[in-house]
């Protein structure tokens, strides 16, 4: 695949230009009508075209970052002083929270609610009532949640929502398609950060948004041009190839947690660890229902066992230390490499539990992983 970086593309003749600005919101792949690249770029179709695949999608259109793909989707459904209300489940990425707050709310004035779980598990029966009582035009879930890893019953959701005629937007980033496909549910759009699975590498930050409904196609294609949200075409180029081995890394990846979750599941000094895989895991039947036995995703979440806090956060930190030659504390997820967050350190005003520790396993040989990690928690001992 070339790497395109012109900025704008020859048009060769004032009709042919007439087409191609006629045709701008249409997605067409028609090489004579490419104008801008802001609006669209063949080496962002090709990689677009590969997450089409992925995501069994009639159109995905790629974004500079994660947030970028967010702000595009819910952008869509937006309709100046005509917006009804909006809801968020609570239990999404920070930076997704942040921006419901702080832009939605602030800034543009909408009117947000959120849903919460009930021990670590989203009631439907609740979620029926709330939806039937603020009816709103839009609703947002995770697959797979953050930092417990709460697996949302997709379907239900979808099938609840679209009864009382609200749409719906799924990230499905900790998920991915390998695990499940919402558009296949009938969700109205998808969100990837694709600085995740689908870029794998921790290289590229970028983001997509996909789906089947071609108006709302049409609305994000012309928001991601009038905000200049486009991917650049180098990072376009990148994410393509780096998502030839995405089914290959993301399986691997899956297969690691599992290994990590048996060995700290019954290790003395762990009091507990969050998997969807383990059937104690408070939405292991949604995770079952929604991945079948295709995985459970590649995030792990334990806490220390102690007497005090002061124990837990001991432990915690000669298991950071033990490790950090291996495992890194890096702020994102889905690199080649396990990595690990502290989830007090960053999500302390909700989750301030001090022995938390919230891994990203990585594709590296898990014979190695499973020493580096048995060792650690010997030392936390
Ligand atoms: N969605 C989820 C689930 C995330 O974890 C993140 C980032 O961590 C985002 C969206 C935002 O993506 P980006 O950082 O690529 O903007």
């Amino acid at each position: 695949m070339p790497l395109y970086r012109d900025a704008g593309f020859e048009l060769f003749d004032a009709e042919t230009t007439k087409n191609a600005f006629s045709m701008e919101a249409e997605n067409e792949r028609i090489p004579e009508l490419y104008i801008y690249s802001r609006y669209r770029n063949p080496t962002v179709v090709a990689a677009e075209e590969e997450i089409m695949k992925r995501e069994s999608c009639k159109w995905a259109l790629l974004t500079q970052s994660g947030m970028s793909a967010i702000d595009t989707a819910v952008s869509v459904f937006q309709k100046a002083e005509l917006t009804g209300p909006w809801l968020f489940f609570s239990e999404i990425y920070g930076g997704t929270i942040s921006f419901t707050e702080s832009v939605l709310r602030k800034k543009r004035g909408l009117q947000i609610h959120n849903f919460y779980p009930v021990n670590e598990r989203y009631d439907l029966d609740e979620f029926e009532r709330l939806i039937r009582d603020i009816k709103p035009e839009l609703i947002y879930i995770e697959a797979i949640s953050n930092p417990m890893l709460i697996v949302t019953d997709v379907e239900a959701v979808i099938r609840l929502a679209h009864k009382s005629g609200s749409r719906v937007l799924v990230d499905n980033t900790f998920a991915t398609p390998l695990l499940c496909k919402p558009l296949e549910l009938g969700a109205d759009i998808v969100i990837h950060s694709a600085t995740k699975y689908f870029s794998g590498h921790g290289n590229i930050t970028a983001g997509v948004l996909c789906g089947n409904d071609i108006d709302i196609m049409k609305d994000a294609i012309e928001y991601r041009k009038f905000v200049g949200h486009m991917i650049s075409p180098d990072d376009a180029y990148r994410l393509q190839t780096q998502l030839q081995t995405f089914e290959i890394r993301f399986r691997e990846q899956c297969h690691n947690a599992a290994v990590i979750t048996e060995l700290l599941k019954n290790h003395p000094v762990i009091r507990k660890v969050w998997y969807p895989g383990l059937t104690e895991h408070p939405t292991h039947d949604e995770a079952l229902k929604l991945f079948g036995h295709r995985g459970f995703g590649a995030m792990v979440t334990f806490d220390f066992a102690g007497n005090s806090e002061q124990e837990k956060k001991n432990r915690r930190d000669i298991f950071i230390g033990s490790v950090s030659e291996k495992i890194k504390i890096i702020p994102s997820l889905g690199d080649p490499k396990t990595i690990l967050m502290p989830v007090e350190s960053v999500w302390g005003a909700k989750y301030p539990e001090p022995g938390l520790i919230r891994l990203s396993v990585g594709f590296e040989d898990p014979s190695e992983l499973e020493k580096t990690i048995t060792e650690a928690l010997k030392q936390a001992e």
